[in-house]
């Protein structure tokens, strides 16, 4: 069949799809999936063929210039859900696409470009012209005759050396119109690979491990367990998915024996799973468990310490069929895996499976999206679930199971409170370790087990609250803590915009010493330093650690026991399992409490728990501290109860009363631009078209106000908050809005749908 005209999703911030011309030599061998090199405006860029129209009504189509990697090309699986990611994302389908092809050779990333030489004329003339010059200019006489026998086209570097040329003489050349050099990509894919057996993850030292016995499942696993088989059970010919799974389990609980178990009748059954974890968690340690849990297994690791190369030869295995169960982070959702039938997101509720860059698509929601197309079962897991996972649980959206208790030996640890405020700082300089808790490392230290020390500093701007009764200034309409803008000196509110000078005294107590927050994980090191000489202090946090390789270095000291005290941000709170950890100290729990962020409280629950989950998981019973100035917040409070229920229960009365999610669907339309007036206007015209569509009573339009950081890189930020009942309401209204992303020369517009951060 003869396919005159193809229709190219290509890898630019533009909504819609371009024509080309399918060159005749390529006309039966181009499909649909196939990622294509085509010219773009001036330049040549990637895209991904979706169509074969019939006509155009473009008259001077450019032809395709070469199918890039013929034998991958995207399934029709992954093309329907990359074009459901960019209806809903309001993304470019071409760019969805980049974004689901392995990094390892995905634009910009690791990609390269080489300069192809492409010669002009016949070979004839070529040597015509090399006799001609031959005495004048030898180098480029010798170059001509090399081109005349071989006209390529050449990448630069490898005519020069294998030709003997100069780069003077092919630029003689390219001048005089011999020959043209044009900039174009390298396709890792095309590059001649050698075998390297990326099934061999590098991270792992010790593959040869003897294989542990089997445990045996406690009550709460089976019942699990048996719920997921149920779903697997299911006639994958029915008309409707089996509903998704919600595994709400303690720290320690089990949940990843339960993933196991699943995955490994899967694979014996002959069909294949997907595991997606957070980034951070993706861990050496984590990695040994599959790979012992599941023996036998042929397991793919989409590492991001892989390189390009290894990467494409997985992609390749993947899609013929060659691996089991793949497992990776947020990207690894669009694995091409044949015959998937089981897909895990483990720690659902972590904000790292958002995309904070186009296209902002949340992992773990295309997850469920992939595993509704194929009505597969999927598994979420968290101890402490989002709370839009646990209302869909909770309205039967969402089928919940629940493990309250640890699997180990022992029960989860036990949590006490110390308050912060006026006399904890009139008894200890520092301000930072309590009594109690310098207590507790003592004790900690003398058993010659190890300490986790959090504190989650990421502070960028500070928030004013009284020292003595934990009063905190709130936005009165938005239940957002104000922020403190020290330019203006006031007190404003980030979605709403209002504002308030900063009163000298606490209006709660008139207590007069107001205080801003403000210390980091490396003062809480050095301190510890010099307050345990003999200790030794580790710090994890993103400025002790530059890469993949850092991190692993200081994780493996910590298990082997290098360190007693480790010192990090939320870098240490999730996911990891060190058994010697007895001791769990939150410096403050307070620092993201009052964000202006309407899951401030939500993060601050999940934090503690996380953090408190690593102690005692194994020989010794845990004990966690948490200092906070708002020992009476719900989200602290209930967090040292460890009460998800009673958090959830608080938390989604106060979402619904401000028709924030799980109440409804929000986007973000951020309006960015190097002049405040450009990004001022254009934020008001949008909103203002908004308005005019709205017919909605459910919907909302709030703003546009300053963004939290009201200039980032020299960039003035106005956002607009939209909220709407449903996904399908708030598609409708920013379209029918004509909110387009992009444009980049006057002012950018970043329509951000789901946002995970507010800021
Ligand atoms: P989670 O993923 O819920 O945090 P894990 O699956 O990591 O929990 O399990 C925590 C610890 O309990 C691990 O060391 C694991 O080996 C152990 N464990 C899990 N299930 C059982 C069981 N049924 N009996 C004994 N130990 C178990
Ligand atoms: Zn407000």
């Amino acid at each position: 069949m003869v396919k005159p005209i193809a229709e190219i999703a290509v890898n630019a911030p533009l909504n819609r799809l371009f024509h080309y011309e399918v060159p005749v030599e390529l006309g039966d061998r181009l499909e649909r999936g196939h990622r294509v090199l085509v010219p773009f405006g001036r330049r040549t860029t990637t895209g991904v063929c979706v169509g074969f129209p019939e006509e155009s009504e473009v008259t001077t189509l450019k032809p395709i210039r070469e199918i890039l990697h013929p034998d991958c090309r995207f399934d029709e699986h992954v093309l329907r859900l990359t074009r459901w990611i960019a209806r809903y994302y309001f993304a470019s389908w071409g760019e969805v696409l980049e974004a689901a092809l392995p990094p390892g050779i995905r634009a910009g990333k690791n990609e390269r470009f080489v300069h192809v030489v492409r010669v002009l004329s016949s070979a004839e003339a070529l040597l015509e012209e090399s006799a001609r010059v031959a005495k004048r200019a030898p180098a480029q006489s010798r170059l001509l005759e090399y081109l005349a026998g071989d006209a390529g086209p050449h990448p630069r570097p490898a005519l020069l050396q294998a030709s003997g040329a100069t780069s003077d003489a092919l630029r003689r050349l390219a001048e005089r119109g011999f020959v043209e050099i044009v900039r174009e990509r390298v396709d890792p894919l095309m590059a001649p690979t050698k075998s390297s057996n990326h099934l061999a993850d590098p991270t792992d030292d010790d593959a040869d491990a003897p294989t542990p016995p089997q445990l045996e499942l406690h009550e709460d696993q089976d019942k699990a367990l048996r719920a997921i088989d149920e779903a697997l059970d299911l006639d994958a010919d029915t008309e409707t998915a089996p509903l998704p799974i919600l595994l709400h389990g303690v720290t320690g609980s089990g949940k990843t024996e339960v993933y196991l178990r699943a995955l490994d009748r899967v694979v014996r059954e002959g069909g294949r799973g997907l595991v997606l974890v957070p980034e951070i968690s993706l861990t050496p340690q984590t990695v040994r468990r599959f790979r012992e849990g599941l023996p036998g297994v042929r397991l793919a690791v989409q590492h991001s310490m892989l390189g390009a190369r290894a990467r494409t030869e997985q992609w390749r295995d993947i899609q013929a069929g060659q691996v089991d169960v793949v497992i990776g982070a947020r990207s690894a959702i669009f694995a091409p895996v044949p015959d998937l039938r089981l897909i895990v997101v483990d720690e659902e509720h972590e904000p790292s499976y958002k995309q904070e860059s186009s296209p902002r698509y949340n992992g773990r929601d295309v997850a469920v999206m992939r595993a509704n197309m194929l009505r597969i079962p999927i598994v979420l897991g968290s101890a402490t679930p989002s709370l839009e996972s646990y209302h869909n649980a909770r309205t039967g959206r969402y089928r919940l199971l629940e493990m309250p208790r640890r699997a180990t030996p022992h029960d989860l640890p036990t949590v006490s409170m110390v308050p912060l405020g006026k006399e904890f700082y009139s008894v200890n300089g520092s301000g930072l370790v309590s009594g109690p808790l310098d207590h507790q490392i003592r004790q900690c230290l003398k058993r010659k087990e190890q300490t986790i020390l959090f504190l989650n500093r990421r502070g960028f701007s500070t928030y004013l609250h009284c020292p003595s009764c934990g009063f905190v200034f709130k936005c009165i309409s938005c239940d957002i803590a104000l922020t403190y803008h020290r330019g203006e000196h006031a007190l404003r509110c980030h979605y709403c915009d209002a504002r308030q000078s900063p009163p000298s005294e606490c209006p709660e107590c008139t207590f007069r010493g107001l205080r801003r927050s403000g210390v980091g994980t490396e003062k809480v090191a050095e301190l510890l330093s010099n307050q345990f000489p003999d200790a030794r202090v580790g710090r994890l946090d993103r400025d002790s650690v530059k890469n993949d390789k850092s991190l692993r270095a200081i994780l493996d000291d910590f298990s082997r026991g290098d360190i007693d005290i480790l010192v990090g941000t939320q870098m240490i709170a999730k996911g990891h399992d060190f058994p010697r950890v007895s001791l769990v100290g939150v410096i403050t729990a307070d620092t993201g409490l009052h964000f202006p962020d309407f899951r401030a409280a939500e993060r601050t629950f999940q934090i503690i728990t996380q953090v408190s989950g690593r102690a005692g998981r194994g020989e010794n019973p845990g004990k966690v501290v948490v200092q906070s100035f708002s020992p009476d917040h719900y989200a602290i409070d209930l967090a040292v109860q460890s009460d998800y229920r009673a958090f959830y229960e608080r938390e989604v009365d106060s979402r619904q009363t401000l028709a924030y999610p799980p109440f409804g669907r929000i986007a973000k339309v951020l309006v960015q631009s190097e002049r405040e007036e450009r990004a001022r206007k254009l934020a008001d015209d949008i909103a203002a078209r908004l308005r005019t569509v709205t017919s909605s009573e459910s919907i909302s339009v709030l703003g546009p106000a300053a963004s939290p950081i009201a200039r980032i890189q020299d960039r003035h930020r106005f956002q607009i908050l939209v909220k709407a009942a449903n996904a399908r309401d708030l598609g409708a209204l920013l379209r029918q809005a004509n909110v387009q992303a992009g444009g980049r020369t006057t002012a950018e517009v970043v329509v951000d749908v789901d946002p995970q951060s507010m800021l």
